[in-house]
């Protein structure tokens, strides 16, 4: 194993601490049925651990970050799955793969058609992984694979669903370290799900909870709160960050974050009002219609109370046709009937959505029989 590697940022200095014990996670009861840590997905799990990498123009660093994973992984005594997923590579990425594939056979390539982005090329490893436990981690070396060890054995310890890393010590420009923290804090404040470190890939989840997920967008940083909607629970465990080893990051250091922002709303809404999109579209139409009709009315009232006053003539001469209020009035009132209509449409939709598909409205965890 690579525990004394010469690389290691001051995180893994704890890492006797943090390791496992040689064969700790074995697993030893995995072999003979069921494993402490793995319960719904057990079933169809063909393998113990299944790793998905996402790849794009990674040529070069294949090789290394296979030769790192294979320690790791056999040292475990693991049954296991290396799912590369090309995204689209132009270079001789998918070479390198199948080069990888002829030699070892646990380990699968999926090649896309076109660059897809690193949320779909995640997404395909999810569909085609056959382990109780998934793991993802990037291509370009920057996660250290000698992490896994620590977060399956802490996903095991507290019975966690997923186990997320945490760059402490981020080896990247000072911008893109700010723009993430502030990124990772106004989606901690948003979501309410309180983790520091959003884009680092390396995460283990249990298979299930990858399984039932439907990912698009920028969305494979939100893992952790769209599967908080089934109610799981999540750890966040520093690990090791690593300089890229070759090429060149696919992402610049303000790219993404136009994107990011875009789901971060998607997910907000997913979070708050899926099940339920009347909620948030009716609370607006009720303020809105309640703003109208007050305003509306008062100056009805106005009206009226001229009128009450002066006789005919002051109610006449009481003008509130050109009243701007009265303008405003009107739009807030319409307003609230669009959202009105908005929600009904949400429910409808909603309802399709969950019924079509047959899927159910809660999440199970385990059942005892
Ligand atoms: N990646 C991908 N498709 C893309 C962009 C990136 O599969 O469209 C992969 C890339 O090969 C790498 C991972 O996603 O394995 C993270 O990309 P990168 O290292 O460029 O991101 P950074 O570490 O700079 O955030
Ligand atoms: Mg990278």
């Amino acid at each position: 194993m690579h525990l004394g590697s010469s690389k290691r940022g001051p995180v893994s200095r704890d890492r006797e601490t943090w390791c496992p014990r040689r064969g700790a996670i074995g697993f030893p009861e995995m072999k003979a049925g069921r494993a402490p840590i793995f319960d719904e997905a057990d079933k169809d799990a063909e393998v113990d651990i299944s790793v998905v990498i996402p790849v794009y123009n990674e040529e070069q660093n294949l090789g290394p970050l296979y030769a790192e994973l294979g320690t790791v992984l056999l040292d475990l005594g693991l049954d296991y799955e290396i799912i590369f997923v090309d995204d689209g590579s132009v270079d001789g990425s998918y070479d390198a793969m199948c080069q990888l594939h002829a030699e070892d056979a646990a380990v699968k390539a999926i090649r896309f058609r076109r660059n897809f982005g690193q949320t779909a090329a995640f997404a395909a490893g999810f569909d085609y992984a056959r382990g109780r436990v998934v793991a993802t981690l990037d291509a370009d070396g920057q996660n250290d694979p000698a992490d896994i060890p620590r977060l399956l054995a802490k996903m095991e310890e507290g019975d966690y669903d997923i186990v997320t890393g945490w760059r402490v010590d981020r080896r990247e420009s000072l911008a893109r370290r700010l723009v993430s923290k502030l990124a990772n804090a106004l989606i901690s404040r948003t979501t309410r799900i309180s983790i520091h470190d959003r884009g680092c890939s390396l995460k283990v989840f249990r298979a299930d909870v990858v399984k039932n997920m439907h990912l698009y967008g920028q969305l494979h940083r939100f893992l952790p709160e769209l599967a908080s909607a089934i109610g799981v629970r999540v750890a966040e465990l520093p690990v090791n960050d690593r300089k890229r080893k070759f090429g060149k990051s696919k992402y610049g250091a303000l790219s993404r974050t136009p994107r990011v922002i875009l789901d971060l709303i998607t997910v907000a809404f997913v979070l708050g009002f899926f099940a339920s999109p009347m909620r948030l579209f009716g609370s607006i139409a009720l303020i809105s219609g309640s703003l109208g009709l007050l305003t509306g009315g008062g100056l009805v009232l106005a009206k009226l109370y001229s009128g009450l006053v002066g006789g005919w003539a002051g109610f006449r001469a009481y003008q509130i046709g050109d009243r701007p209020l009265l303008l405003f009035s009107v739009l807030l009132i319409t307003l609230s009937v669009n959202f009105l209509m908005m929600g009904l449409l949400g429910e409808m939709i909603m309802r399709t959505y969950y019924e079509v598909q047959n899927k159910p409205t809660y999440s199970i965890r385990k059942v005892l029989e």
